[in-house]
């Protein structure tokens, strides 16, 4: 069977922390092994060559963290076009978010995102099942089922569990079936407002969002998760305090690991001084100070993994005034970038750290069997043009949503081939 050779590019493997130049071999799906620069000593004549010179190669990059909005809100992002968007970013793998209508809630409703996402074909499409039946925070869902059946971790997304007693037998039913519970930390009771409680939303005369509401819950179920040890990991983490929370608990030898959005490492409540929606998200941007810290919790290994929280709306709801507008953004197709800009371009990390956060870590967190270009490997690759000068457009965009707040915004690196399975799902310049 014809392969791809990806010549002469840089191939960096953050699984077993290998950069190097050569060419990548990619043979019936898999990782092929690796050969000399432009020597492809394994090519067949029929392989499709994709040079790759002054470009980064590596695993195919993973969001754990996306809304797709099918089933219920087809007309803002389907699976099809979530999909689209997600190989347009470079990304092979995304779990996607159960807050949808009905609910991912059930072995069924699982069921239906993975036969979608087969019947696309264009990225690994998982779904991420309800912690409590219809995200209600009363009853515990059908958990173990929906595992079974393929749901790679559990969520109420939008909304914590609140009552400590359901999150404490959450976190023992996980524990028992061996699945990641992931949070969204907000203590309801604080909740309610429509961005940071601070200075600028007294300014603004907004309702807030205290940094309390998600450093409360993150410490309330680090209590709980003490003696039972599950695989426990904190969503789209926003302020100082939470990240020196989960410092600590690792320091201790806790089980809890963490991811960051873009927003929050790139944006702060200034933001929000035009009642722009598009800077509306929940957790809020936050202050300076929060975002020093976030990428502090970066830098030292607290944050584990860079996810995007993917959250495409129609453009009337975003249009409605900054109270009532829904909260989220969207920036599966331009993370890269933004992260690059975030981390890359200050020095704080370097490219095997980034793309460890944006692929290797992420399939630890999930167990799955991805975010390696070892041999053997499935070939899920992103081959990566570090220098490429371009301009966050959403015109040209392939999700359905046009809530961005980076729009326009002059970015450099950008993925030019999409490798899912072997077979190139998406490139740059066809
Ligand atoms: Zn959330
Ligand atoms: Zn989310």
């Amino acid at each position: 069977m014809a392969g791809i050779i990806i010549a002469n590019g840089t191939i960096i493997d953050p699984s077993r922390d290998l950069q190097q130049r050569g060419d990548l071999i990619i043979r019936d799906g898999k990782i092929h092994g690796i050969a000399a620069p432009n020597a492809s000593s394994g090519a067949l004549k029929s392989d499709r060559v994709i040079d790759a010179t002054g470009c980064y190669v590596t695993p195919g990059l993973i969001d754990i963290h996306v809304h797709f909005r099918e089933p219920g809100d087809e007309e803002e992002e389907t699976i099809a076009s979530g999909s689209a968007a997600a190989v347009a970013g470079g990304f092979t793998t995304v779990c996607c978010m159960p807050n949808t209508k009905p609910p991912l809630d059930n072995e069924a409703q699982i069921e239906f995102v993975m036969r979608e996402s087969e019947r696309v074909g264009l990225a690994n499409v998982f779904a991420v099942g309800a912690i409590t039946k219809g995200r209600a925070g009363k009853e515990l869902a059908e958990i173990g089922s929906m595992v079974a059946r393929g749901a790679i971790a559990i969520s109420d997304d939008g909304v914590g569990v609140a009552d400590a007693s359901v999150m404490r037998k959450a976190l023992q039913y996980a524990k028992m079936i061996d699945t990641v519970i992931m949070q969204h930390c907000e203590e309801p009771s604080l909740s309610g407002g429509c961005m940071h409680a601070g200075l600028m939303s007294t300014v603004l005369g907004l309702p807030g969002i205290p940094a309390e509401a998600e450093q409360l819950m993150i410490g309330r179920d680090l209590m709980l998760n003490r003696t039972i040890g599950c695989r426990y990991h904190v969503q789209h983490i926003s302020t100082a305090y939470s990240v020196e929370l989960i410092r600590m608990a690792k320091r201790e030898g806790l089980s809890v690991t963490a991811e960051v959005a873009p927003h929050h490492l790139l944006l702060t409540d200034e933001s929000c001084r035009h009642y722009d929606t598009n800077f509306k998200m929940n957790p809020p941007l936050r202050t300076a100070a929060d975002v020093k810290a976030c990428i502090q919790g970066v830098i030292d290994g607290t944050i584990d993994c860079l996810a995007t929280d993917h959250a495409p709306h129609l453009a009337e709801e975003k249009e409605l005034e900054f109270q009532y507008a829904p909260f989220g953004i969207l920036s599966i197709e331009c993370a890269l970038a933004l992260y690059i800009k975030a981390l890359l371009e200050p020095g704080h990390i370097d490219w095997m750290k980034l793309i460890d956060m944006m692929s290797t870590r992420g399939a630890q967190i999930v167990k799955l069997d991805r975010g390696s270009l070892k041999d053997g490997a499935v070939a899920d690759v992103t081959v990566i043009n570090p220098n490429l000068d371009w301009t966050i457009d959403l015109e040209s965009m392939k999700t359905k949503s046009r809530n961005c707040p980076f729009a326009g915004w002059k970015v450099k690196g950008r993925a030019t081939h999409t490798i899912v399975g072997g077979d190139v799902k998406w490139q740059l310049n066809p």
